[in-house]
C-alpha cells in the first residue's frame, strides 16, 4: 500500500547549524533524508513510520572529498558516483569504489549517499564491508559539540547504532595505509547488478616475502551487523602463505559469523560462499 503523502512533512534548513538545532529541540521526531533511496523504497511500500523529515541535501558541510598528507575524508553526503570518480579514492580505496559501482544502478549512485548505507544499518550493505577493511572513522555532529568513533564496533546490533537521535554523521575518514597493500572485493548477488548482497567479501593484506605481516577480513550479509572477522586475521598474521593453512582459516571463519536464511539465501549457502571467498582471497594473495 502505498503512503499518503499529505501526510509527510520535509523540511529544508538553511545550515547546518539550523538542521542541529531542530535535531535537538525534538529529537527522534525529525529524521535526516539524505538521497532517499532507502526512505523512498519505504514510502512507496507504505512502511515508513517516520512523518517529519530533515532534508539534508543542502549542507555544504556534509559535501565533498577532501585529501590530507594521512586522510582522505568523505562528507556524508558523497554519492557512490563522487566516489568512482575520485583519483585517490580508485588509486587508494579501490573497494571502495568497487562497492559503490556494484550498488544499486547508475540512478542509485547519482543519489545514494555513503552516510545513508552507514545510517542505515542494513547488515547487507555493500560500503562497509570495505569501510572496516580500511580502519575507517566517523564523525557525528550534534548541538553538543562533535565526536569522532571508530566506524568498527559503530552498528551494535541489527538496525541499532552508537548515533543518538540529535546527531548527524557528517564525515568519513580513512587513513591513507592501505596503499601497498593487496586489496580483494566481491560481492555475491543473485545478478551481476541491482542485486542485493548474499554475501559481501572485503580483505586487504600486507604481504613480505610470503608472509602475512597485516591482514584485515570484513564481510557483509552474514551476521546482524557487517563484521569484521578479527579471530581469522588474528590466526593469519605472520602465517606463511600456503594453501595448507586455508582449511583452518575457513574453519575459524565459519565460528565467527552467523549467517540466517531469508527470502535472498540460506545460512548454508551464505557460510559456505564466505569460506570459499577467504580461499579465493589468500589465493590471489599466493600469486
Ligand atoms: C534500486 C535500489 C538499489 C539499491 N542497491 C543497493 C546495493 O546494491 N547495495 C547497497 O548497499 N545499498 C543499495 N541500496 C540502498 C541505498 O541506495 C543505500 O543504502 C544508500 O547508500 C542510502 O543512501 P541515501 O542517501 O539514499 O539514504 P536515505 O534513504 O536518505 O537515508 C537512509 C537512512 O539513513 C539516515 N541518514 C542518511 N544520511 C544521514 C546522515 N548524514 N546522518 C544521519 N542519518 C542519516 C536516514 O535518516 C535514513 O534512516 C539500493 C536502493 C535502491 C532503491
Amino acid at each position: 500500500m502505498r503512503a499518503y503523502l499529505p501526510a509527510y512533512d520535509l523540511r529544508i534548513p538553511a545550515s547546518l547549524s539550523e538542521a542541529l538545532a531542530l535535531l535537538a529541540r525534538e529529537p527522534g521526531v525529525w529524521e535526516p533524508f539524505a538521497g532517499g533511496t532507502d526512505l523512498m523504497v519505504l514510502l512507496e511500500a507504505g512502511k515508513l513510520s517516520h512523518k517529519r523529515f530533515l532534508n539534508l541535501s543542502t549542507l555544504s558541510d556534509l559535501q565533498g572529498i577532501d585529501v590530507t598528507a594521512d586522510t582522505v575524508l568523505i562528507g556524508a553526503l558523497t554519492t557512490y558516483s563522487e566516489i568512482q570518480r575520485h583519483p585517490v579514492l580508485q588509486t587508494e580505496f579501490p573497494l571502495l569504489c568497487q562497492a559503490a559501482r556494484e550498488t544499486g544502478s547508475i540512478a542509485t549512485q547519482n543519489r545514494g549517499t555513503l552516510g545513508g548505507n552507514i545510517a542505515n544499518a542494513s547488515p547487507a550493505a555493500d560500503s562497509p564491508p570495505a569501510l572496516l577493511v580500511y580502519d575507517a572513522e566517523i564523525e557525528l555532529v550534534s548541538e553538543r559539540g562533535a565526536r569522532w568513533l571508530r566506524y568498527q564496533g559503530f552498528h551494535t546490533g541489527y538496525k541499532k547504532l552508537q548515533m543518538a537521535p540529535d546527531e548527524l554523521l557528517s564525515t568519513v575518514r580513512l587513513p591513507r595505509r592501505a596503499k601497498s597493500w593487496k586489496q580483494y572485493y566481491r560481492k555475491v548477488g543473485t545478478r551481476k547488478a541491482q542485486a542485493i548482497s548474499k554475501v559481501c567479501f572485503a580483505g586487504a593484506a600486507q604481504v613480505e616475502s610470503g608472509v602475512i605481516r597485516d591482514i584485515r577480513i570484513a564481510l557483509g550479509s552474514v551476521a546482524p551487523t557487517v563484521v569484521r572477522a578479527v579471530k581469522t586475521e588474528n590466526s593469519l598474521r605472520g602465517a606463511k602463505l600456503s594453501p595448507e593453512i586455508f582449511p583452518a582459516a575457513k574453519e575459524l571463519l565459519a565460528r565467527e559469523i552467523a549467517p540466517i536464511d531469508d527470502i535472498r539465501s540460506t545460512a548454508r549457502y551464505r557460510l559456505r560462499v564466505a569460506q570459499n571467498l577467504l580461499e579465493e582471497f589468500l589465493l590471489q594473495l599466493t600469486k
